[in-house]
């Protein structure tokens, strides 16, 4: 299987307004022809800018056409062919990724590349011969790490990935949505636009914290000249991604801290995964970090044409994110991708649809072209002999008299498969009026009226019906030409509107015979071919300058001298921009390190807090409830992989069941016992009593070691209790406990009948 790299093209924007107001000077430059970018350090002068080859290079004077047309406009066509394709936008905030991807509708030459892609995948289809494709297209936000689908009809629901062997990586229940025209595609990316999580529009700077993902899914059968047909699957994935700059730098917390590491969480795996890719030796690629690089796994070393568009800020304010920016670039074309015709595919919807057609055609015993049409064409009502003038004539009046009446008739399917309830309830009604009035006959012929005139109503009753449905017959006799009268006629209607709704989910062909949409697909494919032709000529001319300097044959020794001390200088000169180069990756790494350090302390900082009140918390938890317990949770906890995010055990209070001792039931009356509360709830209001003041809290202190030096006997014991909850009291047994314990109980203001019942309960246990 051949591979092919991702291609990639940088842009950058002209100076904004505030960059002027600042004379933030310009640090980019541009080569075309030669697809290379310089960028100099600003205060550096006397350095060397670094340079980059990428697949092209464009300014602030070109225009988003121009890209489309040498850039992307491959990418899409092969998409119409059964390819993957995917388009990314990359760059800090406010570089131009909106702008490029999104556009303006002003001028003409600046409309984006998603608008321009839909309009070149429509055109495709629409000059195809032969072939229908059936397209459908899904949107979804990344936001926080939650994939969430913006034409969904709950937006907020998190969706999970699936692996599957065929299909890949997917979401899980992401709406799909069948598209029949350009028009359709922008109002369902309007709608999505709407949806998303910041930001009513793209071009809202908030949007930027959100990556987003449209996918165009296209199902392709061609029909070859035997009849046969030929499945293929493409899709497009038109990528926007959130800010690239550092956002820690900016300060953030809280939820917009959160946000912001996992903005650079996805995007350090972006970076990670393209390292990893690129490097040749890990033969582990961390697709499974974030969600995005698991979504964007086959448009990265997959099966998929991928092409990145690193977008720039051309200031020296902006100067280090547009060099991260470039080395993020230029990282990325390396990566190796295999992609392949997806040829018959298992899954595709439009196998299904076509041979439903065909059986519905055989059913209608219709060959090519609408159904309708086709019915009024066929008729037997046009002889296939040449007419007369006359005959001609009285013919084009026939077949007008037969349009309008099909015209009628479809109008009628329709209206009949709206109102189909109604009717139904028309019917109930009409069948109960019928059997009403049935019934006030048979009541009056029991009422002694004529047995004759009774059989008269039945008579006019079913004559009614019969002729109703006779005159429903000779409609549908005159309406269907004898081609289609074999099917029965409720039949023939629902084969009739089921063709017609397959044949408008499915397009292609639309424009086949159009000369002049050919001729513009012609030139977009020749503008294409031609810069290909242009960029293998300006990749090659830079690796044969240094080959033909060793290679070639002198005339004389000077000659020789001279040229290669040229191609020294050269080499010098680059051995200096290396070592500029290490030295500046060196102090970057350091920035960057310090930069994820104070992300992390931050965080470390969040996290404390947490704990901190959990802890707090988990001590007010009643005791019998599992969330009481936070290191058994803690343990409980399982971390799941798939949906990135931890299972916490259920809620759960375990109400112990003590045995049921009543001390009064054993001692007093059996009375006294059936009324007597359950042991649990009597604890439970004891604690409540002893919460409420400190003074309690201190007489159950108090009680607890009395209770035990009681029971281990004596004057010994009376010694061992601890100083400070022994109150002089305590060592005066004509002081006894159930005078503490009247106090207790009078601390509590409910419930007096209750405590009076629990003071017995301890006095007979301490004694
Ligand atoms: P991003 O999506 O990267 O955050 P935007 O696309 O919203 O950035 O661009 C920020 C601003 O710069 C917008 O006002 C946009 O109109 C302007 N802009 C971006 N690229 C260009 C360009 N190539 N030509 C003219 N204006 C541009
Ligand atoms: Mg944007």
């Amino acid at each position: 299987m051949s591979s092919e790299s991702v291609r990639v093209v940088v842009r950058s924007r002209p100076l904004n307004d505030r960059e002027k107001a600042v004379s933030s000077g310009v640090v980019l430059s541009m080569d075309l022809q030669h697809c290379q970018c310089f960028i100099w350090k600003p205060g550096a002068e006397d350095e060397p800018p670094k340079q980059f080859t990428f697949d092209g290079t464009y300014s602030g004077e070109h225009a988003t056409e121009q890209l489309y047309n040498e850039a992307v406009c491959p990418l899409v066509e092969g998409v119409t062919e059964g390819y993957n394709g995917t388009i990314f936008a990359y760059g800090q905030t406010g570089s131009g990724k909106s702008f490029t991807m999104q556009g303006v509708s002003e001028p003409e030459a600046q409309r984006g590349v998603i608008p321009r892609a839909f309009e070149h995948i429509f055109e495709s289809i629409q000059c195809a011969e032969n072939t229908k494709f059936l397209v459908r297209a899904c949107y979804l936000e990344i936001y926080n790490e939650d994939v969430r689908d913006l034409l969904g009809n709950d937006v907020k629901q998190r969706l999970e990935l699936k692996e599957h062997p065929e299909r890949g990586v997917h979401v899980r229940d992401l709406s799909m949505h069948s598209v029949h025209s350009v028009g359709e595609c922008e109002r369902i990316m309007e709608r999505g636009c709407r949806n998303r999580a910041v930001g009513s529009t793209l071009m809202n700077k908030d949007s930027s914290r959100s990556h987003s993902i449209f996918t165009l899914h296209l199902e392709i059968c061609r029909t070859d000249s035997s009849g046969r047909d030929h499945l293929r699957a493409g899709k497009l994935n038109l990528v926007d991604l959130a800010g690239s700059e550092r956002q820690s730098k900016t300060g953030a917390t809280g939820e917009r801290l959160r946000e912001a590491t996992k903005i650079n969480l996805s995007l350090s795996a972006l970076g990670n995964v393209i390292s990893a890719l690129v490097d040749g030796r890990s033969k582990f690629i961390p697709y499974r970090d974030s969600k995005l690089t698991r979504l964007l796994q086959d448009s990265l070393g997959g099966n998929t044409r991928t092409l990145m568009i690193a977008c720039l800020s051309p200031a020296g304010s902006n100067y280090e994110e547009s060099l991260s920016t470039l080395r993020y670039a230029n990282r990325a074309k390396s990566i190796q991708n295999r992609p392949r015709i997806n040829e018959d595919p298992k899954e595709a919807l439009i196998r299904g649809y076509q041979e439903e057609i065909r059986k519905l055609r055989a059913l209608l015993q219709l060959d090519t072209g609408d159904p309708s049409s086709l019915l009024a064409a066929e008729s037997p009502a046009f002889p296939s002999r040449p007419p007369s003038t006359s005959e001609a004539a009285k013919e084009e009046k026939i077949k007008e008299e037969f349009q309008r009446k099909i015209a009628k008739l479809q109008a009628e399917f329709s209206a009949e498969q709206e109102s189909k309830a109604k009717l139904q309830e028309d019917l109930a009604s009409l069948r109960l009026s019928y059997e009403s009035e049935l019934w006030s006959l048979k009541a009056q012929a029991r009422r002694g009226s004529s047995t004759s005139s009774k059989l008269d109503a039945e008579k006019v009753t079913k004559a009614t019906a019969a002729s109703d449905q006779v005159k429903e017959q000779k409609v549908w006799k005159t309406d269907l030409t004898s081609k289609v009268s074999t099917v029965a006629p409720l039949d023939q209607k629902n084969a009739l509107l089921r063709l017609q709704q397959l044949e408008q989910e499915v397009v292609g062909g639309e424009q086949a015979r159009n000369q002049e949409l050919q001729q513009k697909r012609r030139q977009r494919k020749k503008l294409a071919d031609q810069r290909k032709v242009q960029l293998i000529h300006a990749l090659s001319e830079d690796s044969e300058d240094s080959n033909s300097v060793m290679l070639k044959v002198y005339d004389s020794i000077q000659e020789e001298l001279y040229a290669k001390s040229q191609l020294l200088i050269k080499v010098q000169g680059k051995l200096k921009m290396a070592k500029l180069e290490i030295r500046d990756l060196q102090v970057e790494f350091e920035e960057e390190r310090n930069d994820l350090l104070a992300t992390i302390r931050k965080l470390e900082r969040e996290a404390q807090l947490t704990k901190g009140l959990l802890e707090r918390m988990a001590p007010l938890v009643r005791r019998d409830c599992n969330y009481s317990n936070l290191d058994r949770l803690k343990k409980e906890a399982i971390w799941d992989e798939e949906s990135a995010a931890w299972r916490l055990p259920e809620v759960v209070v375990q109400k112990t069941e003590l045995p049921s001792v009543n001390a009064s039931a054993q001692r007093g009356s059996a009375a006294e016992a059936a009324d007597a509360p359950p042991q649990v709830e009597e604890e439970d209001r004891f604690k409540e009593m002893l919460d409420r003041s400190e003074s309690e809290t201190l007489a159950w202190n108090y009680f607890k070691p009395r209770r035990a030096s009681l029971l281990l006997g004596g004057d010994a014991a009376k010694g061992h209790a601890p100083l400070s909850v022994t109150p002089p009291v305590s060592s005066d047994p004509a002081l006894p406990r159930p005078f503490r314990l009247e106090a207790l109980t009078t601390a509590a203001s409910t419930s007096k009948g209750k405590r009076k019942k629990g003071k017995p309960h301890i006095h007979v246990e301490g004694n």
